[in-house]
């Protein structure tokens, strides 16, 4: 400032920050999805899946859950490598991420299973939805993009709040739904029958 006080000179500091603020998002990109497909991760789904299930019951809606397992995939990884094996569940998360609406969640829940959450979903509605996939999945040109045998996949669904009020409930019985798709031949989808 001179004399009378009047500001004379300005110091100040100017730093780019896109570099830290691409770091962040990359750290955060990590955190929340997962490496090979890029759909989120079990930690984020999961967080999703409580949230929805806080959201329906406030708003007094159903919550569709559907849990699916590939298909005898260790033989796919035996018979055409690991790598392959990754192509394929690669493959998977685009062909689901496609179908589903703009509204619905959909994770990656450990190795080769994956969970799909459907807000304001009846069973009716998640059954028709899966029932697409489950078809999309075994119709997808596997021989001439991968040349491997067709892929396929075994459905379990349970939907909130019949099949249960919370999230270990809802997974528990979507698990089992899916276990009895498999026991019932495979690539299949299976509804929860226990009213909770
Ligand atoms: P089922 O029809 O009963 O589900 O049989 P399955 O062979 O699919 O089930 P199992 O649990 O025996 O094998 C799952 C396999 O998935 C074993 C594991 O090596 C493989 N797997 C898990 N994560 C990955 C991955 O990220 N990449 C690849 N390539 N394979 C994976
Ligand atoms: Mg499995
Ligand atoms: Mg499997």
């Amino acid at each position: 400032r001179n004399q009378l006080g009047e500001p004379q000179r300005m110091v100040g500091m100017v730093q780019n920050i896109t570099e830290r603020k691409n770091l962040e998002h990359r750290l955060q990109e990590m955190a929340s999805h997962d490496e090979l497909t890029g759909i989120m991760n079990r930690r984020e789904g999961d967080f999703i899946l409580e949230k929805q299930i806080d959201l329906s019951k406030r708003l007094d809606l159903q919550l569709g859950i559907c849990l699916f397992d590939l298909d005898h995939f260790k033989k796919i990884n035996d018979k055409y490598g690991h790598l392959t094996g990754d192509k394929v569940l690669k493959t998977i998360a685009i062909i689901v991420t496609a179908i589903i609406r703009k509204l619905d969640y959909f994770y990656r829940w450990g190795g080769e299973e994956f969970v799909l959450v459907l807000p304001d979903t009846s069973m009716d509605q998640l059954h028709i939805i899966s029932e697409k996939i489950r078809q999309a999945i075994e119709c997808y040109p596997w021989q001439e993009k991968l040349e491997i045998d067709a892929v396929t996949a075994s459905f379990g669904l349970a939907v909130y709040p019949q099949n249960g009020s919370n999230m270990q409930d809802l997974i528990l019985n979507a698990d089992a739904a899916m276990f009895q798709a498999k026991s019932s031949g495979r690539n299949c989808v299976s509804a929860t029958h226990v009213d909770m």
